[in-house]
């Protein structure tokens, strides 16, 4: 099977390539950036989402935001315009559950299956293969593309219908965010104390308040290195389409709405692009503190 893949940024791209190492064969397309180093592994180069669209039996989106996916798939020169029937479409973006439906319908009434796959475990866990993927969609294409999905995530959990990939996605984003404030004003605390973050980090790593955040963060923040990783622009825009579809459903969400207030304060103080265990920058500010090696 051909595999078509659109959007090879930060974390389509070591996707895109443990597919080729796995054996398949990629038709590629980004629309800003360059692809040598994946067409030198063997994958083609499209000229447009149509084009990758129309050479592929799956087609996969690894796109920013909702609006990005919905011009790829339902915009002009976009995959509606070239998918062939047999062919499915997953998309492997974080963006609104309420976005994902509206795609799957359009594509429905051209008989083609889609599903939403986001996921979770950022850029080492892309590079590795080992992504948390949580899928929306029918069970029959599910399993046809869960050996796919199972060469770029260690965990492939079909949630519900189209949608439900997001709609856990976003129940994901919450407690990463609020995980990382968690630790951030622990370890800022700590630290105006007098205590070492490091010996802190292993005092408590192996108990009740270790988590993967915790052990994938605190060795970043000690190092000052907020190169992303996943950029907090991009968890801003979780946030909203978690807050989105929390009040559209009728429920409060008010730790996440100070998270997103946490958030905005980062942005304004210039740090959009870093990576999201840049919230520790606003925690230290407050306390007038670094934890830092
Ligand atoms: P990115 O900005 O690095 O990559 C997105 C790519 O899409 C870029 O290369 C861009 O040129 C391309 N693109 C944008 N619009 C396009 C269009 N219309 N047609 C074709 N290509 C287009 O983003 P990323 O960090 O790889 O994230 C992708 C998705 O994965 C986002 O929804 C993000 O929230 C999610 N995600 C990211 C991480 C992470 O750690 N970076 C972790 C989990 C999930």
């Amino acid at each position: 099977m051909i595999i078509g893949f659109i959007g090879l940024g930060i974390m389509g791209r070591p996707m895109a390539k443990n597919l080729i190492k796995a054996g398949y064969k990629l038709v590629v397309y980004d629309r800003f950036a360059k692809l040598d180093d994946v067409v030198a592994l063997g994958a083609e180069a499209a000229s447009s989402n149509k084009e990758a669209a129309s050479k592929s039996g799956l087609l996969i989106t690894m796109l920013p935001n909702s609006p990005h996916v919905k011009e790829a798939i339902l915009g002009t020169e976009g995959v509606i315009e070239g998918i062939k029937p047999g062919s499915i479409v997953v998309d492997m973006s974080s963006i609104a559950p309420a976005v994902s439906q509206e795609v799957g319908t359009a594509l429905k009434a051209k008989n083609i299956p889609f599903l939403d796959a986001p996921v979770s475990g950022g850029e080492p866990k892309a590079v590795d293969g080992t992504l948390a993927i949580m899928v929306g969609g029918d069970q029959a294409s599910f399993e046809k593309i869960k050996p796919v999905l199972e060469k770029m995530g260690s965990s492939v959990v079909l949630c519900g219908d189209i949608g439900a990939g997001n709609i856990t996605k976003l129940a994901n984003q919450i407690v990463v965010a609020l995980n990382i404030a968690a630790v951030s004003e622990a370890f800022v605390l700590s630290t105006k104390a007098g205590v070492d973050p490091e010996k802190v980090f292993h005092a408590i790593k192996g108990g009740l308040a270790g988590s993967t955040v915790m052990n994938a963060k605190i060795p970043m923040i000690l190092a000052g290195d907020f190169k992303p990783g996943f950029r907090v622009e991009l968890h801003i825009k979780d946030l909203q389409n978690a807050l989105d579809t929390a009040h559209n459903l009728n429920v409060p969400a008010p730790l996440t709405a100070v998270m997103m207030e946490t958030l905005q304060a980062l942005k304004a103080d210039g740090c959009e692009k870093d990576d999201h265990s840049a919230i520790v920058k606003f925690y230290e500010k407050l306390a007038g503190v670094v934890v830092r090696k």
